[in-house]
């Protein structure tokens, strides 16, 4: 559950309260020290740290494509077999089986010709796509 940290303007002292994020939208957040209602938000950056949409920020392309090298297709295969899994979603038998391939060594021009319905689709699993 997440927690904000506020400072009480009546009294002055740090406050930590626990909210979900429903909650939140509607809370109105009282001092436990004086009741006062008069609290300033402040930024928990342990709290933001941890948030679902740090994690999905830290989801950088650029980074992540650090370390890849475009001409090794097993190097390709692992990014995008790392990308895949960082975005949690199955991305089908196609993905799968050029991920594999990838891995097995095979180029990407090589497993587009041999896929056709790739082509097919407008897609291409070559490397300039992935940048
Ligand atoms: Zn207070």
């Amino acid at each position: 559950m997440p927690n904000y940290d506020y400072h009480c303007l009546n009294c002055g002292k740090r406050v930590r309260l626990f909210f979900t994020y429903a909650q939140y939208d509607s809370a109105e957040p009282n001092c436990p020290h004086c009741s006062s209602e008069k609290l300033k938000r402040l930024i928990s950056r342990v709290a933001l740290a941890k948030s679902e949409d740090a994690r999905l920020d830290s989801l950088d392309p650029e980074s992540m494509l650090a370390g890849v090298d475009e001409d090794d297709p097993r190097s390709l295969g692992k990014f995008m077999r790392n990308m895949s899994g960082e975005m949690g979603e199955d991305l089908g038998d196609e993905f799968d089986e050029v991920v594999n391939r990838l891995e097995s060594g095979e180029s990407p021009e090589d497993i587009e010709k041999s896929m056709p319905e790739l082509a097919d689709e407008g897609g291409s699993f070559g490397s300039d796509d992935l940048i």
